[in-house]
């Protein structure tokens, strides 16, 4: 017998929302004769240096080539050392070594799952030059304690807040102040211009060089003056995708709202004996600074195939699940590296037992209902 209830359509564990607006703008765009960077990009780099106080911003076709100009800019290059995490996307160590330099793990806080600053301290050597912190989920570091080790050890910061667009530090928005401050609009991130990012840099001389790296090492005078003084790449951003980008500000402060929300109705449906109940781990209940990117829990363990056995069971009760992340040491061109397993064990046992559960703008509390309900038979009535 089959049961007499409809079935549920499956819920993603992310989804973008594009409004017919923002669909209106790139129809124009396109029908409008330039397509490449051009009158949409320099809006929307405005937009975004009005968002972060008036900082200079420059875009890209990514958040990875963002950091990696960043590290340019710096002048990271061969023999110098990056401290950075192992919980992020591969992108956050892969660019270290894309620019020839060294990168160094430091693990990662158990509770917020973020960089644990007092093993950067502990990593800093007298060739590091620069420190990549990530805010996972959108949930930042303590910033003071960050700028105060930069400052302390004269490092450059390069912050990965590829999922923090929209998170706070006590009040201050994260990328309005700091140092380099690098942001991803890859499809799932809160705002999304289905791939790009930008960098917020701090002064003139930054951003006339973040100009030069993302086209070829480029500088134009005159009507036909042409010169080429470092080696650039191809990392412009579209107007196509900069009418995206600028659709999306229209939303982003419900978008934040929201997710704060659904967080919030999380954590209620949850119920204050889950992590006793289930021995699973919640994430930092923080609404102030957390933008919600992810909503992420950690598994009991069950040894090997626990996560691959949790995501099987939601996907059969139709919702989706994600993990962020592998740890990126343990990666085979990582360890070709000399990284192995025992080096970084919060990272390693959280990269293992980590699943991210749905969150998004357009979903609804019915849906937090689900998911907490489909978490609750695997976890606990098991
Ligand atoms: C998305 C993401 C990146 C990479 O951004 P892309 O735009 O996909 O290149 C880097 N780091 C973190 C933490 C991310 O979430």
């Amino acid at each position: 017998m089959t049961s007499a209830l409809p079935k549920l359509p499956f819920l993603p564990f992310s989804k973008p929302t594009i409004d017919e607006a923002t669909i209106a703008a790139v129809g124009e765009v396109l029908r409008s004769g330039w397509i490449t960077s051009g009158p949409k990009v320099a809006a929307f780099e405005a937009r975004l240096s009005e968002y972060f106080g008036g900082r200079p911003v420059r875009t890209f076709n990514s958040g990875t080539c963002t950091m990696e100009i960043a590290l340019r800019i710096a002048g990271i290059g061969a023999g110098d050392e990056v401290i950075t995490t192992s919980i992020s996307w591969v992108a956050t160590a892969n660019v270290i070594i894309e620019v020839g330099a060294t990168p160094v793990f430091a693990d990662i806080d158990p509770v917020t799952r973020n960089i644990d600053l007092d093993k950067v301290e502990a990593a800093i050597t007298p060739r590091t030059k620069a420190i990549i912190p990530v805010y996972l989920s959108g949930l930042p570091v303590d910033m003071d304690r960050l700028y105060a080790i930069a400052k302390k050890y004269h490092l450059r910061v390069i912050e990965d807040a590829a999922q923090a667009f929209g998170s706070e530090w006590r009040g201050r928005r994260i990328g309005a102040f700091g140092d380099f401050v690098s942001f991803s609009f890859q499809a799932n991130k809160n705002l999304t211009t289905g791939e790009g990012g930008c960098l917020v840099l701090n002064n003139a001389d930054e951003a006339r060089l973040a100009e030069k790296y993302r086209l070829q090492g480029v500088t134009r005078s005159g009507i036909d003056g042409i010169d080429v003084d470092v080696l650039g790449g191809k990392y412009n951003m579209t107007d196509i995708t900069a009418a995206i980008g600028l659709g999306q500000f229209a939303n982003i402060d419900k978008v934040t709202a929201q997710r704060r929300a659904l967080a919030r109705h999380y954590f209620a449906q949850f119920g204050a004996d889950f992590e006793a109940q289930s021995g699973a781990q919640l994430p930092v209940a923080d609404f102030e600074n957390s933008n919600w990117h992810l909503f992420q829990i950690i598994l009991p363990d069950d040894g090997p195939g626990t996560r691959a056995r949790f995501m099987q069971r939601m996907a059969e009760q139709q919702i989706g699940t994600g993990y962020h992340y592998a740890p990126i040491h343990l990666f085979t061109m990582y360890r070709e590296r000399g990284f192995t397993e025992g080096m970084f064990p919060v990272s390693e046992k959280i990269g293992r037992l980590t699943v991210t559960l749905p969150m998004f703008y357009a979903m609804t509390t019915a849906d937090v209902e689900r998911a907490v309900a489909a978490v609750k038979t695997i976890l606990i009535q098991r």
